[in-house]
């Protein structure tokens, strides 16, 4: 192993990417980057029972969108291929082949019917019930061609084995209760947990990252880094994060997977922010990073051990914290793409205007539509409106001044045509809710929005003066 930070995040294509996986990527992203390493994606597809076509495919665009880019992966190739564990089980059988050269495991030829009755209460670690480890017949090297019809099995040290984990501290377990565990099964496959430390070793990765559901895998993965390696990686294991309900983090306690948080159009840098702080701090009360800021500061030491609980309010706010930062032309670039254009057929600088108008209501790029509706209504709500002006004690009078104001301006601004509706407000003297909700009503059929400013700049001032003739004609058709 080089001393290169090497990362690794290792889905299974077996589903869509959720926000637990998702954190976890974030934090193997966020070190590598820190250390100017590499991240790796490993596809751990070899439960082909369980995977799903087109999956492989959705989890890169959710980590693409997420902007956690891989240096090294299965699209894209690297010094350390194949990514896909699948796709080595040669190395996995070199690596199992080397352990029993080297006497670290050994061959058992115990039928399933022997396993199955020597199975203990530990089922992952039954121990081979035969004695195969004493057993010259079937130890030591496998004869030419493989291992055919035999498992093999590692052979577990009777001592305690201490793994420091980064988060955690010494985690201390008895070889004796784990077993001689199988690395690879008779018929050539490779266990989860071989094949794992296998391909890490392969792949030179320098920090196993992961979530706490994975610490009972630890002793054992430990004890063949051992055995194949000489030395371990840095182990961290990051808390468990728990729904609202404190059980198990999942879609039904209102966990949403990262295909819907994209869809919705959350800021993908919010996202990144928000689940760093899933187990993690930069020690002092902030809570909105940058992607900078977070590449800068990671760091395990200050990784809690605890669990930790997903709030999808805060996981909002953070994102609209997010929006709050860029600039006026990035967000209109970035709500582009949800844009309703049959509704709100804007382009160029008439969406910059649009969206300056709505941009401190934006939590998500996808709800600029619903917030659109509030500078450019629908004729329906605009009739409404309308209806209730018309009610509206002298209501022609003040929209009168306020067109007379607006239409003597020389420029047209946010600025200017504000201050033009408040100068007519003093000539006719009104002013406040009895100023703003009138004009509200006739612009945009509503008496809350926007400010009403960038409202004006937003609609420009040809379609300002015709919306208040066209309020102003059904006032004074009802008076
Ligand atoms: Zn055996």
């Amino acid at each position: 192993m080089t001393s290169t930070v090497r990362t690794r995040f290792a889905p299974s294509p077996t589903g869509e990417l959720h926000l637990g996986n998702l954190r976890i990527a974030v934090f193997n992203f966020l070190l590598a980057r820190r250390h100017a390493g590499a991240f790796v994606v490993r596809v751990e597809d070899t439960d082909r029972e369980r995977n799903r076509p087109g999956a492989e495919e959705r989890i890169f665009e959710d980590l693409a969108w997420a902007g956690l880019h891989w240096d090294e992966g299965p699209d894209r190739g690297g010094p350390f291929g194949p990514y896909r564990q699948s796709e080595r089980e040669g190395i996995h059988h070199e690596k199992a082949i080397e352990l029993l050269e080297r006497g670290a495991a050994y061959r058992c030829s115990c039928s399933e019917a022997e396993l199955d009755s020597g199975r203990t209460a530990t089922r992952d670690s039954p121990g081979c019930p035969g004695g195969c480890r004493d057993r010259a017949d079937v130890a030591g090297a496998a004869p030419e061609g493989g291992v055919d019809g035999f498992a093999i099995r590692f052979a577990v040290p009777d001592r305690v084995i201490s793994v420091k984990d980064e988060v955690r501290g010494d985690i201390s377990f008895h070889g004796r209760d784990i077993g001689d565990f199988v690395i690879l099964r008779s018929d050539g496959r490779a266990t989860y947990n071989f094949a794992v430390v296998a391909d890490d070793v392969a792949m030179e990765i320098s920090h196993v990252i992961r979530g706490a559901g994975h610490l009972s895998n630890t002793p054992k993965q430990a004890l063949l880094f051992d055995a194949l390696l000489g030395r371990r990686p840095h182990f961290a294991h990051l808390p468990t994060v728990l729904g609202k309900d404190g059980g198990k983090l999942s879609k039904r306690t209102g966990a949403p997977g990262v295909e819907l948080l994209r869809r919705e159009g959350f800021h993908p840098d919010g996202v990144v922010n928000y689940l760093s702080l899933l187990g993690w701090s930069p020690g002092d009360d902030r809570e909105v990073l940058t992607r900078e800021e977070l590449i800068r500061e990671i760091d395990l030491a200050r990784a809690g051990a605890s669990d930790t609980v997903f709030d999808p309010e805060k996981l909002r706010w953070v994102s609209s914290q997010h929006i709050a930062g860029m600039s006026t032309e990035k967000l209109a670039e970035a709500v582009e793409p949800y844009l309703d254009r049959s509704r709100f057929p804007l382009e160029g600088v008439e969406l910059v205007r649009a969206v300056e108008a709505i941009r401190t209501r934006l939590t998500t790029f996808g709800e600029v539509n619903e917030h659109l509706t509030l500078v450019f209504p629908e004729a329906r709500a605009l009739a409404s409106a309308r209806e209730e002006l018309m009610r509206e004690e002298g209501a022609g009078e003040l929209l009168a001044a306020v067109r007379d104001s607006l239409a003597g301006l020389s420029g047209w601004s946010a600025d200017s045509a504000g201050e033009a509706v408040r100068s007519a407000g003093k000539v006719i003297g009104v002013r406040g809710a009895g100023l703003f909700h009138p004009v509200r009503l006739a612009l945009s059929g509503s008496r809350s929005g926007p400010d009403l400013g960038k409202v004006l700049e937003a609609i420009g001032r040809d379609r300002t003066l015709e919306l208040l003739d066209e309020a102003l004609a059904r006032v004074r058709a009802g008076a």
